[in-house]
């Protein structure tokens, strides 16, 4: 399986991905959490990548095409299965990635989309906490307590410095001028399905497994 998760900053992709990744013993590529693992090990990729992370803006095409390059190679050397969770971004980034596909002779399987409006993505974002450790999130839209810790592995949580107030609306404006437009990309290939992304995790996953049983994917 080769998916693509499609769904707006907040909409739950990167969850779903961890949860499909264990079902369906897959690989899972975060481009997000590749990059602030960059940046914590004070790479020159990581140094590139903050500058714009930090506004909310998007790393450059070109970065990012080559990191999928490589991944994509490495994913299909092994036989693994993937899910990409916030790659592509742009349509010159979907472009790219059909084209890697077809030289290595295989294809995307799906690109899913998790559907969640606008409105609700922004009060997710703001109240969005992860884990230092392991990047679970867990949603407090009443504050914080003092005490809160990771539910999956105790980690220590922290509020991503592009979860705060002042990037968000520059995150979403960012989504819906390049990263929305895809949902047509991938309608107009045969490509995309959607879920509805309203609900608790297991709801969204329960639709997900369905869909994929519908559509004989295993
Ligand atoms: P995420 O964790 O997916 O919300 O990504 C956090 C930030 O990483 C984004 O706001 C971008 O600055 C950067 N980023 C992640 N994936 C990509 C991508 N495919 N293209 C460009 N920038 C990206």
């Amino acid at each position: 399986m080769r998916l693509v998760l499609l769904g707006g900053p907040g909409s739950g992709k990167g969850t779903q991905a961890d949860v499909l990744k264990k079902k369906y013993n897959i690989a899972k590529l975060s481009t997000g959490d590749l990059l602030r693992g960059e940046i914590t090990n004070n790479t020159e990729l990581g140094k590139q990548a903050k500058s714009y992370m930090d506004k909310g803006e998007l790393v450059p095409d070109s970065v990012m095409i080559s990191i999928l390059d490589k991944k994509t190679i490495e994913f299909e050397a092994k036989k693994q299965g993937y899910i990409l969770d916030g790659f592509p971004r742009t349509v010159p980034q979907a472009e790219a990635l059909l084209e890697m596909l077809k030289k290595q002779d295989v294809t995307l399987t799906m690109a899913l989309l998790i559907d969640v409006p606008e409105h609700e993505l922004v009060r997710r974002l703001s109240s969005r906490w992860t884990c230092k450790n392991c990047s679970a999130t867990v949603g407090y839209p009443d504050g914080k307590p003092d005490d809160a810790i990771c539910s999956q592995c105790g980690g220590e949580i922290y509020q991503r410095d592009d979860d705060k107030k002042e990037t968000i609306e520059n995150r979403m404006d960012v989504y819906m001028k390049n990263t929305a437009p895809l949902i047509g990309f991938f309608r107009n290939k045969g490509l995309l399905e959607s879920v509805d992304g309203f609900g608790s995790l297991e709801q969204i996953t329960q639709r997900i497994i369905m869909l994929f049983t519908e559509k004989d994917i295993v």
